[in-house]
């Protein structure tokens, strides 16, 4: 007898070729069948007609902790349609502190962010701070560590020891470009793709280096593009929102203080000022990020107006559709001459940043006929469970873990998700508690010891080769 037994959906999985109507039958978290019509007894039987079935949706890039996220990532990821994440910052020790509390039910990896000022007094660590960093963060569960080149960017050199002690010890390691030479921008890339040289690297969130801050957008995509084609030893991840994410305080005079939202105004033609961004809010260019207690929310117009205005302007977290349309495509759509993708994944940068639209929008690029729905699976799935080493996720083979996720197509809106062959989230409902930490064998003991299950991956093992679907 089955646990579930999921009839007549949509089911889409590339790994084994499907697309079309299937059943699909759940015992004990794992994929008991996939067939036409399966014939069999189930403790619970669920119609999918109608229904997108797709392997449970991975974000390749979002946030957790409280440096670039907030306690709603969790839920609002889960709500979003995922089952499983990569957190690209941490802290670690802040998201296995709080995570029985804030966790949705999600499976989450964590790379944790080397900010060595605040750990050695300086942006330029040596190679022993490096080990000693790389050493203790996997040591409590991180897959390997980010260097974070927007925020706290580090000397060429010490990025260049930072891969290769991740390297040579099997550590994971990512890069938002950017360095005390290169800004977080297409020079930023350049840069880390001649560091990396043939070590592996996986290079964060590649949109948001071709904003036309150099070049002009579709430029500088072309050139990531062939950057990554030439270098695939890199991993990347591109997100698919229009939005950023900064703060709207102004001085007492009156002055835009974050350096992000000022080039965003003048990106608009308006002025660098508190009267700007009241324009830009008014004229529905830039949205005010809103907490509710249970997550954050966008608002737009006049609410927007209001919420800042009665925050005092300080403290406000809004956002700018920065990311241009043409270099999201491009991104998104571009491949490799053996007809891989040059950028591996669809990822969000967001959790708590209202951005989760890995649905939503790759759907879009379905409907709009830039990718087919296997390789929308391909991407929001499949791609980033083989880059985590999670070779039992991203398909329906049999014996694979029953992470589903149950999508209205014409929506583009999850209805439903499945982690482990139990409900996660159902109809805008969270039933999912805690989280899973997917960890290696160095960190197992530790994460274990915070009272977490775990899901063991090794990351030194070779990158699994890229996947060709149409
Ligand atoms: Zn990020």
């Amino acid at each position: 007898m089955w646990d579930l037994l999921l009839k007549n959906g949509h089911v889409v999985d590339p790994l084994n070729g499907r697309d079309g109507i299937f059943d699909i039958a759940v015992e004990g978290g794992r994929i008991a069948a996939v067939g036409a019509s399966l014939d069999g007894r189930a403790k619970a039987v669920e119609d999918c007609s109608g229904l997108l079935v797709v392997p449970g949706i991975i974000d390749a890039h979002m946030h957790l902790g409280c440096v670039y996220g907030s306690p709603y990532g969790s839920r609002m990821t889960a709500l979003a349609g995922v089952t499983t994440c990569l957190d690209m910052a941490g802290p670690i020790d802040e998201i296995l502190a709080d995570g029985h509390r804030t966790g949705a039910g999600l499976n989450v990896a964590i790379m944790d962010r080397l900010e060595p000022g605040e750990r050695y007094g300086t942006n330029d660590p040596s190679l022993d701070q490096v080990r000693d960093f790389a050493d203790t963060c996997t040591e409590k569960g991180a897959l390997g560590v980010k260097l974070v080149g927007g925020h706290w960017p580090l000397t060429p050199e010490a990025c260049r020891r930072t891969i290769e002690v991740c390297n040579e010890k099997g550590y994971a390691v990512a890069w938002h470009a950017g360095t005390t030479t290169a800004q977080s921008d297409i020079e930023g890339v350049r840069q880390a793709v001649e560091i990396a040289g043939d070590m592996r690297l996986h290079l964060a969130h590649i949109n948001s280096y071709c904003r036309g801050r150099i070049l002009n957008p579709e430029a500088e995509a072309r050139e990531a593009l062939e950057l990554l084609k030439a270098h695939p030893n890199i991993w990347s991840e591109a997100y698919l929102s229009q939005f950023n994410g900064t703060h709207l305080t102004c001085s007492e005079s009156g002055e835009a203080l974050d350096f992000v939202t000022k080039h965003c105004l003048s990106l608009f033609g308006l002025p660098q000022t508190a009267d700007g961004i009241r324009t830009a809010l008014r004229k529905r260019i830039a949205h005010v990020l809103k907490d509710t207690g249970w997550i954050t929310e966008i608002l737009r117009g006049e609410d927007a107006v209001r919420e800042w205005e009665a925050r005092g302007t300080t403290n406000v977290v809004g956002c700018f559709p920065v990311n241009a349309a043409s270099s999201r495509l491009m991104l998104a759509s571009d491949k490799r001459q053996d007809g891989t993708f040059t950028v591996d994944a669809f990822s969000t940068d967001g959790g708590c940043i209202p951005r989760n639209v890995i649905i939503e929008n790759g759907l879009g690029l379905v409907k709009f006929g830039a990718i087919s729905l296997s390789e929308f699976v391909l991407k929001a799935s499949l791609s980033t469970a083989r880059h985590l080493r999670l070779f039992d996720r991203g398909h329906f083979t049999e014996g694979a873990v029953a992470d589903i996720t149950v999508i209205d197509y014409e929506k583009a809106k999850a209805v439903e998700t499945l982690v482990s062959g139990s409900v996660n989230m159902k109809n805008g409902v969270l039933y999912g508690r805690d989280m899973t930490i997917i960890t290696t064998e160095r960190g197992k003991p530790y994460v274990e010891s915070m009272g977490y299950p775990t899901i063991i991956i090794d990351p030194s093992a070779p990158e699994p080769e890229r996947i060709c679907v149409s």
